[in-house]
């Protein structure tokens, strides 16, 4: 599963923050900047907030979205649904919309959406949205995606992917709409408006698509399926069994200012930060002083992690929920002192290896400044991904691009333009259906998802494309835990170069420890297509006991 992390313009730190003196300077860094790599697979951005930020969006425009946001990796695009909840329909035309992330430079587009929510604000009152109302915005969102795959399939998007977007007013119209969208051609579809629902609904929900899937991988079929603003880790054990490749979640960011005590994460854990108000006045000045006399009494050891807290409610009461000053929600949220004790008696920014707890210590569990809240939110992004690639193994299987293809003009995903290729019909007979990454590599696009848009070629890999071909390898390869390949000839060559400056080398195949015989030719390739998925079957082990045992009546030829 690839985690996406949503994007907001104003989450950024600036380069140095001296919190002794809380004086800022540098440039300001975006979160993948503030580690040597980047805590997250890709980033998504919504229209709305592109465009709601002053200039961000002509810059864009003029420069592309990954040079303006200094990212390599995959961006995504929705056009922020939330934004335009309480209108009646949505803000922007869906074919307009996938043009504009076009324009933009997008790896990823989804179709314009309409929230299913239960209540929307109108003329200043709140009302409930009739269950009409409802059901015509998933239509609307079902008839949007439509119309923009019909776009999509005709237009200059080479290199791009579409996700469709699905609303549902319960799991089964969640259900029914996958359906409907897989149907149409989708093979990437999103589920939107399940930020806010209940466990339970989610649950429910997810296994309706799961079914869907099911049925569909049943008929050869493959689809990736996102989930927006849902990373609940109770659901990731599901959600990774349905067969969901990617979501996006703000929430580990946002946690460190907006939950009452769940501030700072360290694997599973999560400890409260300490309040220190600012006033600006010389009593909290003074206040402030002495506070970090304590810190620096704790770090001696002189006072232990108790006395600091004491001391700095002391000088910092805690919100007070009765406050008739407090402006915003985290300032009625009063922290209990007890809950306050377990950050500074087991000092978990020491037990994390991430540069911003290097370098702030004791201060990033401190609730004070932008400066050291969105640090700790960076951190927390961090932590998620280090945990979650601890627990959810990134996965991929790539082969080599053939030279037979289909011949067909215009745009078409990979997969379906090597299908004519006996070898590589071989090699997706046997991976189609697995919850993994898989991609192609080929010459003149170098290594890409299985389903991204190409155009018919006719380039034959030679020698002076192998270091260009590396250099991808090179920097896409790293961010996954296991890796297999299935190839001969110099594709392989380029393969077995990058291996081995891996932290884990890549499984190649055919390879001598299948065979008797003393070659890897083509009739090897070809029957080792199973023994690499054998493989990648013992990294899977809950996918195998569940439809392993159908799969030789089901398979298709
Ligand atoms: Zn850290």
């Amino acid at each position: 599963m690839r985690y996406y992390l949503p994007f907001w313009p104003a989450d950024k730190i600036c380069e140095k923050f001296d919190p002794s003196t809380e004086e800022k300077s540098g440039p300001t860094r975006y979160l993948w900047e503030a580690f040597s790599k980047p805590p997250t697979d890709g980033i998504l951005v919504s229209r709305v907030n592109l465009e709601g930020h002053k200039g961000l969006a002509g810059e864009v425009e003029e420069r592309g979205i990954h040079e303006v946001l200094r990212f390599k990796g995959t961006i995504a695009a929705d056009c922020g649904a939330w934004g335009y909840v309480n209108e009646r329909k949505p803000r922007y035309d869906p074919v307009e919309t996938i043009r504009f992330y076009r324009k933009m430079g997008f790896d990823i587009g989804v179709t314009v959406d309409h929230l299913v929510v239960r209540t929307i604000e109108e003329d200043g009152k709140v009302r409930e949205l009739t269950q009409e109302e409802k059901e015509d915005r998933c239509r609307i969102t079902l008839e949007n995606a439509k119309k923009s795959l019909d776009e999509f399939r005709t237009g200059p998007y080479e290199g791009m992917r579409l996700i469709g977007a699905v609303q549902g007013s319960d799991p089964e119209s969640y259900g029914k709409a996958l359906r409907e969208l897989v149907d149409y051609g989708f093979d990437y579809v999103g589920l939107g408006g399940l930020a806010r629902r209940p466990t339970q609904f989610l649950e429910r929900t997810l296994s309706q698509l799961g079914a869907v899937l099911k049925d569909y991988a049943k008929k050869g079929g493959r689809v990736d399926l996102h989930l927006f603003g849902v990373g609940r880790e109770s659901l990731l054990d599901l959600m990774q069994n349905v067969g969901v490749t990617s979501f996006d979640s703000a929430s580990q960011l946002r946690d460190a200012w907006v939950s009452p005590t769940d501030n700072f994460y360290l694997g599973e854990k999560r400890y409260a930060a300490i309040r220190m108000r600012e006033k600006h006045d010389n009593s909290e000045k003074t206040r402030f002083r002495q506070t970090l006399e304590a810190i620096e009494s704790f770090e001696k050891g002189d006072i232990d992690g108790r006395r600091l807290v004491d001391r700095i409610v002391r000088n910092f009461p805690q919100y007070d929920p009765r406050n008739p000053r407090a402006k915003r929600v985290e300032e009625t949220t009063h922290v209990k002192t007890e809950r306050l004790y377990p950050t500074f008696e087991e000092k978990p920014w020491e037990k994390c290896d991430c540069p911003i707890c290097e370098t702030l210590g004791i201060h990033v569990c401190i609730f004070r400044m932008s400066e050291r809240n969105m640090r700790r939110g960076f951190h927390n992004v961090y932590q998620f991904h280090k945990w979650l690639r601890s627990r959810y193994k990134r996965i991929l299987i790539f082969t080599q691009c053939s030279q037979e293809k289909d011949e067909s003009s215009g745009l078409m995903p990979a997969y379906r333009r090597y299908l004519p290729s006996p070898i590589f019909k071989a090699f997706w007979n046997q991976v189609y259906d697995l919850p993994v990454e898989v991609a192609v590599l080929s010459a003149k696009y170098k290594l890409i998802d299985w389903n991204q848009q190409i155009a018919y070629y006719d380039k034959k890999m030679t020698d002076k494309d192998l270091p260009a071909i590396e250099e991808d390898l090179q920097e896409k390869l790293p961010e996954y835990d296991r890796i297999y390949f299935a190839g001969l000839g110099l594709y392989r060559e380029a393969v077995q170069k990058v291996s081995s400056s891996l932290s884990q080398p890549i499984k190649i195949f055919p390879s001598l420890s299948f065979t008797e015989r003393d070659k890897l030719d083509i009739i090897e390739l070809l029957k080792q297509m199973k023994n690499l998925r054998e493989e990648v079957l013992k990294e899977i082990p809950d996918f195998r006991s569940e439809s392993e045992s159908q799969r030789t009546i089901t398979e298709y030829s």
